[in-house]
């Protein structure tokens, strides 16, 4: 049978649990093309995962931003309420990276 069409999105099996756990890896740009390529076109079709990449990726540039002091424990407790997880074990230390934008 094929099942190539839209599936219940359930984000704790199959291919979006494989995306979502390889969410930050590949915001990171850590993945292979090849596991990019797949999440990618995952996430092209699946609504939800993409909503939760879109989210995490703009936040991304919110905490960028906003490194520079410190990240409120109020915003971190939202976002982690917004994507039902514990953040702070799985978002790296972004203070750490070199930004190629990075304004003295
Ligand atoms: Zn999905």
């Amino acid at each position: 049978m094929s099942s190539d069409t839209e599936q219940p999105c359930d984000p704790n099996s199959g291919p979006c649990r494989d995306a979502l756990q390889n969410l930050f890896v590949y915001i990171d740009g850590q993945l292979t093309m090849e596991r990019r390529l797949v999440i990618k076109e995952h996430i092209d079709r699946c609504s939800h995962c993409f909503e939760r990449f879109s989210f995490e990726l703009e936040l991304r540039q919110v905490v960028a931003q906003s490194c520079r002091d410190t990240v409120p424990e109020s915003l971190k407790m939202r976002i982690a309420e917004a994507i039902g997880c514990d953040l702070d074990s799985e978002l790296p230390p972004c203070c750490e990276q070199e930004s190629p934008d990075s304004r003295s």
